[in-house]
């Protein structure tokens, strides 16, 4: 009945069509929040407005409030949405106020009844404070709660969520998630971020998605429950968590707070409106601080919903510019504790390699050490670590620098590095092997600086530390597993300082084989003043 199909990946996010009874539906999407009791944007506004063709309400709370007002599928009717309907189960609430009026079943029955498109089971939220004991028993309780569901359910065209629990103890989460993908679940769900969220842990977070989603199967849609807030969603969706809910919209209008893409602002601080939306483009802060309250609590409300869609928007067309990376790093820099959580990316940096697509539709850019996380980078290494050698005849590897324009072999600057080790080049070639040392991607050799993405990047000069030491390891382990009886590196000691050198010497003093090294600057007018015939006296004399 359902399926999830995946048009664009971009790391660990996709661009999918999630089919449900009501419609299909694409993700990565958000599910606003809509509480019956109290609602600042009608559902059918949430929709013909804001264009959500989902939304997300509480089956406890509609229970309990509201059952007698209800006929068998009734609940598009009753919200007045003609879209998909999601339904929460209330366990959170049940934690919260420690409310135990409906049982597992009654809850799944109910959803059910009232025709969810998309249903969650009465799961048991772990929560942050909790001794692992506790966790334990929340893992265990929901996993049989989950497999209960399939004795209990009669209809086959509602969509069912099987939530993840175990918090922050990684272990409980994989163990939970392994036992979840053994159920015949269309939709999994993390349970519990809210409390690491709250705590801007966005690091655990990454732990506890990651864990999630290397325990699942890939093919599963993933719903993060209680995500919010639009600055954290580049970070979600790079993790592959393709579906949201958000109660904060509305939650954050009613404590004069206003979201935008990169934080939040107290309604009272603000001088300006930093958005376009239809709402703020019309009046000032100001203005909008004098209205009456419930007028203020829609206004921000809506201001919210707009937010949170424009920055899905935004990364949706990244995704599809294969350029995702680029704007969760954007992203980062908005909040510190956001920085922390993309650094933790680099643990699990082999598998969001092994489900990125290799190739994007555009080149990257490379601005600081963080981007070494890419996954290309590691794809790259991994590629020239198993698949490459160098030719059979070489026995000298020519080491370049990168230069500013690529493929690096076309250039100018090394036309004319190459013009000036003509002579040099004459007498050993075919014997020596041209490479370049290049950021972020290490040893390029000349036969693949073409290849995607070795010439289609950008670099920020000068290079950071981490940089700079990444590319030398690299060239380490070049020399360290190939067999050259010689060495020639030019060493272009404006960008590099002597860190290629040094790495460069100590590699083949203990391999005990020949390194020359030729002063290479990159500036043309000094390579030019060189001249070939110095050059190639020098390094043959040497
Ligand atoms: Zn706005």
């Amino acid at each position: 009945m359902m399926s999830f199909e995946i048009k664009e990946k971009d790391l660990l996010a996709r661009i999918g069509k999630l089919k449900t009874r009501s419609g299909t539906i694409e993700t990565p999407l958000l599910f606003p929040v809509v509480n019956p009791v109290i609602q600042p944007i009608s559902p059918r506004k949430i929709r013909e407005e804001f264009g959500f063709e989902a939304l997300i309400t509480n089956a406890y709370i509609l229970k309990k409030r509201f059952q007698k007002q209800f006929s068998d599928n009734g609940l598009h009717e009753f919200l007045d949405f003609n879209g998909v309907v999601m339904t929460d189960s209330g366990a959170y609430q049940i934690l919260v106020y420690g409310d135990v009026e409906v049982t597992p079943k009654e809850i799944v029955e109910y959803q059910e009844r009232i025709g969810s498109d998309i249903a969650t089971i009465l799961d048991i939220p772990t929560g942050w404070k909790v001794t692992e004991e506790h966790a334990q028993q929340t893992v265990a309780e929901t996993l049989r709660r989950a497999r209960e569901l399939f004795r209990l359910k009669t209809r086959d065209d509602v969509v069912w969520v099987g939530p993840v629990q175990g918090g922050r103890y990684l272990d409980l989460v994989a163990k939970s998630a392994r036992e979840m993908r053994k159920l015949p679940f269309q939709i999994h769900a993390l349970g519990s971020p809210t409390e690491v969220m709250e705590r801007y842990r966005f690091d655990v977070l990454v732990d506890m998605i990651m864990t999630a989603k290397m325990n699942l199967p890939v093919e599963r849609p993933l719903h993060l429950f209680g995500a919010g807030h639009p600055f954290m969603f580049a970070l979600a969706v790079s993790l592959g968590c393709d579906l949201f809910d958000s109660a904060a919209y509305a939650l954050y209008a009613r404590e004069n707070r206003y979201m935008t893409e990169v934080g939040t602002s107290r309604l009272d601080k603000l001088e300006y409106f930093p958005c376009t939306c239809p709402k703020c483009t019309r009046t000032s802060p100001k203005r909008v601080s004098e209205l009456p309250e419930k007028e203020r609590q829609i206004f921000l409300a809506e201001h919210n919903l707009h937010v949170c869609r424009a920055e899905l928007k935004r990364i949706k067309q990244a995704v599809n510019d294969g350029r995702l990376w680029e704007h969760l790093e954007i992203r980062a820099h908005g909040h510190p504790a956001l920085l922390q959580a993309v650094k933790r990316l680099r643990k699990f940096q082999g598998f969001i390699e092994k489900h990125d697509p290799a190739t994007k539709a555009c080149g990257l850019f490379f601005f600081d050490s963080l981007g070494l996380m890419r996954p290309e980078i590691a794809h790259y290494k991994n590629r020239l670590t198993e698949r490459h050698a160098p030719p059979k005849e070489a026995t000298t590897l020519l080491l370049a620098p990168q230069t500013r324009t690529k493929p690096f072999h076309k250039s100018k600057t090394f036309m004319i590095l190459a013009h000036n080790l003509r002579p040099l080049l004459k007498e050993k070639s075919p014997k020596i092997h041209v490479c370049f040392y290049a950021a972020p991607f290490g040893v390029i050799p000349i036969e693949l600086d073409e290849v995607y993405p070795l010439s289609q990047h950008e670099i920020a000069l000068p290079l950071d530390n981490e940089t700079v030491e990444h590319v030398a390891g690299q060239v380490i382990s070049y020399i360290n597993r190939t067999n050259y009886k010689t060495v020639i590196l030019l060493n272009d000691p404006e960008n590099w300082g002597k860190s290629i050198l040094d790495t460069c010497r100590k590699a083949c003093q203990k391999k005990e084989i020949t390194f020359r090294t030729i002063n290479a600057s990159t500036d043309q007018k000094q390579l030019k003043k060189q001249g070939p015939e110095k050059i190639a006296r020098k390094v043959l004399s040497e």
